[in-house]
């Protein structure tokens, strides 16, 4: 099982979503989680990769580099690929967890359900479910079963406190989804 793992964003070109008042960026909460999912993932034996970069549908400044995370994850053969985000809205009540897919009824949405459940039960987020969104381009342009996880909302003040406090909590959760998803198959 070969896992690539896609962490949002990058520290130098794009922060992503911040929370100013606590002073934290999306770029560097999943840039740690990413690296935990990695360890978590290794030490029960799946072989990952694990590459930082924008891949939203809306980048502007760099509309290349989400291509090029998906023809690595294509190229390596990964089994399935993994985007970990932080989600943000305007209205700072906005709040809970969900994972996206190109489409329903596929072994992406198997997987992004195994994950949606493990970390609503491990924070106690909201449960947002599993979300279609065939615009954004690493779930567009991947070949294999592939998720972007929305861990909580960095705009939302109880959210993001759990995202400070609970990264480790998160990783481990979708590394147990991870699991959750192979022993259905
Ligand atoms: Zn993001």
């Amino acid at each position: 099982m070969k896992v690539f793992i896609n962490p949002g964003h990058d520290k130098i070109h794009d922060s992503g979503a911040t929370n100013d008042i606590l002073g934290i960026r999306e770029c560097d909460i999943t840039y740690v989680i990413g690296a935990l999912v990695e360890k978590y993932l290794n030490n029960v034996g799946i072989e990952t990769k694990n590459l930082q970069s924008d891949n939203l549908c809306n980048d502007t400044n760099y509309n290349d580099r989400p291509i090029a995370v998906c023809d690595l994850a294509n190229n390596w053969g990964a089994d399935l690929f993994i985007s970990i985000h932080c989600n943000s809205f305007a209205n700072p009540a906005a709040n809970g967890t969900e994972v996206e897919v190109f489409s329903f009824n596929t072994q992406a949405h198997k997987l992004a359900t195994c994950i949606q459940n493990q970390i609503v039960n491990s924070i106690h987020t909201t449960d947002r479910g599993v979300k279609e969104y065939p615009s954004l381009k690493v779930l567009k342009h991947t070949v294999m079963p592939a998720v972007l996880v929305e861990t909580a909302f960095i705009s939302n003040m109880e959210d993001a406190k759990k995202l400070i406090e609970n990264k480790d909590a998160i990783a481990r959760a979708i590394a147990r989804g991870v699991t959750d998803y192979m022993q259905l198959n």
